[in-house]
């Protein structure tokens, strides 16, 4: 394998361990899809999480300008599918520090744990395992940038959006495969249901 994994590799390495499921799903918000991506399961193979985040750190430090930031980047993610990915690519990348920012109840914003302040003008790089609604991303994102930071760059292992997936507008964006999920809005649009084909309810 390269040192940034071609977008088949990546699947087969999703497929081969779980991550990656076909099937027929009922996502939380009520989306209907035929495909379910729970990273996780791959990240728990130490050495494939390698594979995974030495590659995006590849596709990052091909951006000069990145690059020149590397040593003052702070790589941020949402927790906690985020966090194997931002202590993998700053490891990889040498980056300057590691935080993240979570929901203590389900349902309430996202929030730093107590003290952890971003500095006013401070280089920030999200990151997280999966990008699907956006959402996450682009609370992280006002978060860091209501106190100041710098978001410069957005990198996730897989890009599987969804009808209405929000994007971040001029900022550049990584990842190492995109996934296209056939999504049905609900029951009544969704072939698999007109088909009888049993759904399974996931949670993230
Ligand atoms: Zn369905």
């Amino acid at each position: 394998m390269e040192l940034v994994p071609t977008q088949a590799e990546v699947l087969t390495l999703l497929r081969e361990s779980g991550a990656l499921r076909h099937g027929h799903f009922i996502y939380s918000n009520g989306l209907h899809a035929n495909e379910y991506l729970q990273v996780p399961l791959a990240m728990r193979n130490y050495q494939q999480a390698r594979v995974l985040t030495v590659g995006l750190s590849r596709l990052l430090r091909a951006n000069p300008e990145l690059r020149a930031m590397i040593p003052l980047l702070s790589v941020v993610a949402p927790a906690t599918g985020g966090l194997p990915v931002a202590y993998g690519v700053c490891e990889a990348l040498r980056a300057h520090q590691v935080y993240w920012a979570e929901n203590e109840t389900a349902g309430e914003p996202m929030r730093f744990r107590q003290f952890m302040e971003v500095q006013p003008g401070e280089k920030v790089l999200l990151v997280d395992d999966i990008l699907r609604s956006g959402r996450r991303l682009t609370e992280l994102r006002k978060l860091v940038e209501d106190r100041d930071g710098e978001v410069v760059a957005v990198a996730v292992m897989i890009y599987q959006p969804n009808p209405d997936c929000l994007d971040f507008g001029s900022l550049p964006f990584y990842y190492l495969a995109k996934l296209d999920a056939m999504y049905s809005r609900d029951s009544t649009s969704c072939e698999m249901c007109k088909n009888g084909e049993v759904a399974t309810k996931v949670l993230f």
